[in-house]
């Protein structure tokens, strides 16, 4: 979400004549884009600013403006530790960039706007084209959250659910379109919360697939509770919908998933991956998980062991538990840091194990990728991605940016696979 607000940031601010420039040490204005979902956050805030001033120690000063989460969680402390700092915008008040660069160019004071201003926020922003060119582009349909997890920052830094129109949703989706997109990731802290005057993730999805440049679509985070049948059904009904879904569990003990308040059982969560799989048979899964959660006993760690290996996540992404300020969780008993890292050794080597045997079954397998850029510095080799979001890197001699090939996976590892084209026409073939 932060690389689809900078690129949102950057279309305000080319109307005040402000450019993106390749050479940071010329830059009149720096903007921080900062995330507040792991540990010392602020201090790399304070970090980057720090290499600023030693750019910039024998010349002008630029105009150094922090947003994103850390902005919101901390920004008063921010702007009193750090007299560099001239401007704070929490993620619901970026709308109000331009006006807030113009007043330091007029030598206003500080400027500190950190109320959820979230209407206001998508406002503004409807009156401006997306200019995100990428083959493959994100499009934020929904903010904020009201799960209100123990361990998470979200639901006080980017305030409660709000999900925008569908309409403006899908003007926005036909300006990607005709800025070359292909494919569309829908994106929510809470994405299938979304939920605007009745219309639905999977409504929102059945309009975006009628656009005929846009072949790929997904999703992404989803929380197990609001996943509802419509959504499982548009899985199965419609073929532009990616078959990968990332459904974050946290754990694989009930003890901990009460704690944490998570709201479901490890039994609603295999329940709702066997719909899923029923509706379409290809559908995959990557999750996220928190290692040495307050209170996690050997068996509890046994438990999301046993869960990793059953569902078989093609990706997941794992982490020692890290206090947030501010959240209940953060004023639970932690466990032994040691026991924790131990924890999560174990856990990302058996999470490699999976991927590993996954990525070897799709050797010598065929499969269809878009292809999203020409790798920098390597003569005729081009990136794509696969339904299931595999990086696959093939050779060609003509431009694959932006084209879906059917490929053959001829080697690979955990991390990337490299293959042959077999056919040439554009195609999009999975079957549901
Ligand atoms: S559902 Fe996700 S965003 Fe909401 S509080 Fe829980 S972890 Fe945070």
């Amino acid at each position: 979400m932060n690389e689809y607000d900078s690129n949102r940031i950057y279309d305000l601010a080319k109307q005040i004549d402000y450019k993106k420039t390749d050479n940071h040490k010329e830059a009149d204005c720096y903007v921080i884009n900062t995330c507040h979902i792991r540990e010392k956050a602020t201090e790399k805030v304070y970090h980057d600013v720090g290499r600023i001033k030693k750019v910039f120690r024998n010349k002008k000063k630029p105009i150094v403006v922090i947003v994103g989460c850390v902005a919101q969680a901390e920004g008063e402390i921010l702007l009193k530790e750090e007299k560099y700092i001239d401007v704070i915008l929490g993620p619901q008040s970026y709308h109000q960039f331009n006006e807030s660069i113009l007043r330091i160019e007029k030598k206003s004071k500080k400027i500190n706007y950190t109320d959820f201003e979230v209407v206001e926020k998508f406002d503004t922003l409807n009156l401006i084209k997306n200019s995100s060119s990428k083959v493959s582009s994100f499009l934020t349909i929904q903010e904020g959250c009201d799960k209100f997890c123990k361990f998470c920052v979200v639901p006080y830094t980017r305030g409660s659910e709000f999900s925008r129109s569908t309409s403006e949703l899908l003007n926005e989706a036909k300006d990607l379109e005709s800025n070359r997109a292909k494919e569309i990731t829908l994106l929510g802290q809470n994405v299938n919360a979304y939920n605007h005057n009745g219309e639905k993730l999977s409504d929102l999805i059945i309009n975006i697939s009628k656009l005929s440049g846009i072949k790929r679509i997904r999703y992404t985070t989803s929380h197990p509770i609001d996943f509802t049948d419509d959504l499982i059904k548009a899985h199965s009904s419609c073929h532009k919908l990616m078959p990968l879904i990332h459904l974050p569990v946290q754990s694989g003990s009930n003890k901990i998933l009460k704690s944490m308040n998570r709201k479901h059982t490890v039994e609603d969560y295999l329940e709702l991956i066997n719909k899923l799989k029923k509706a379409n048979p290809l559908i995959k899964f990557s999750s996220d998980f928190i290692i040495g959660y307050p209170g996690e006993t050997d068996y509890d760690f046994d438990l999301t062991l046993k869960l990793l290996r059953e569902v078989e996540f093609i990706n997941s992404y794992s982490f020692v538990f890290s206090a947030r300020p501010g959240t209940p969780a953060a004023k639970f008993k932690k466990i032994e840091a040691s026991v924790a890292k131990y924890r999560l050794m174990q856990f990302q080597r058996i999470a490699e194990d999976i991927k590993l045997k996954y990525k070897k079954s799709l050797i010598n397998k065929n499969t269809t990728v878009l292809f999203e850029n020409k790798m920098k510095n390597k003569k005729d080799e081009y990136f794509g991605r696969d339904e299931f979001s595999n990086p696959i890197i093939v050779r060609a001699k003509h431009n694959l940016e932006g084209k879906i090939r059917k490929i053959k996976i001829i080697s690979g590892n955990q991390n990337t696979l490299f293959g042959e084209i077999i056919e040439q026409d554009e195609t999009q073939e999975f079957a549901a």
